[in-house]
């Protein structure tokens, strides 16, 4: 049976990074589920749909095709056919993307996707629900969680290497909009599943994170 690593926690906790580094190491097939939620959130900014009409966005799911293609464990996604990696990333699409991942209809699409891509492949997805909601039986359970204040200074850094410059305030605030936003939503909330181990990075190497991780995957 194809084995499934699932990694949640809270915004900008590391994630993707440890899950990148998992897959490659055990050559696995790494999905970046919030991606999705990201690219979703982009095709209605981008037609400029009101996003507080909820039955205009669910009509609209179905005009909407997401693809992965991995390249070198990163994953770059595809939104009809138009790679949106890096804009998915920016702070337009970062404001406002919990409130398009509330919307039950949104999820559901999303869900069934995802367990439709771990079809017989080993893998490593990471996001909010994947432990309790797409992949409740998933052989490793993580939840990653860290300082609010580290994570936002990570976050700056990373923004800031891709040339864009945004406020540490601002970023700080973000954030825990997200994570406000994501745990008290009605649809799958952000929440550690029972059997998810807690792994609090805060002072915590990538090596240590992944040689942590990789323990736990060990038979
Ligand atoms: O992981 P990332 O920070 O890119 O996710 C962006 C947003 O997408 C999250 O803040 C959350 O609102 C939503 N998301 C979700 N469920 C997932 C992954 C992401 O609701 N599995």
């Amino acid at each position: 049976k194809n084995i499934i690593v699932a990694i949640d926690g809270y915004s900008s906790c590391g994630k993707s990074t440890l899950a990148k580094a998992l897959a490659k190491k055990l050559h696995f097939i790494y999905v970046d589920s919030g991606a999705m939620y990201r690219a979703v959130t982009l095709y209605f900014l981008r037609n400029q749909t009101d996003l507080s009409n909820h039955d205009l966005i669910i009509d609209a799911l179905e005009h909407i095709d997401l693809n992965f293609h991995s390249r070198d464990y990163q994953s770059h996604i595809l939104l009809n056919g138009e790679e949106v990696s890096e804009e998915i990333r920016q702070m337009p699409v970062s404001e406002n993307v919990s409130k398009i991942a509330a919307i039950k209809e949104v999820r559901q699409a999303m869900v069934k996707q995802q367990q439709k891509m771990a079809k017989s492949k080993n893998m490593v997805m990471d996001g909010r629900d994947i432990g309790t909601t797409v992949f409740p039986d998933a052989q490793v359970k993580l939840f990653m969680t860290a300082d609010p204040k580290i994570r936002a200074e990570r976050r700056y850094k990373e923004l800031l290497s891709k040339g864009e410059k945004v406020a540490l305030e601002e970023i700080f605030e973000n954030l825990a909009h997200r994570d406000y936003l994501d745990t008290t939503r009605e649809e799958s909330p952000l929440v550690r599943a029972d059997d998810a181990i807690i792994l609090d990075n805060t002072d915590l190497s990538e090596e240590e994170q992944l040689n942590f991780a990789l323990d736990k995957i060990k038979p």
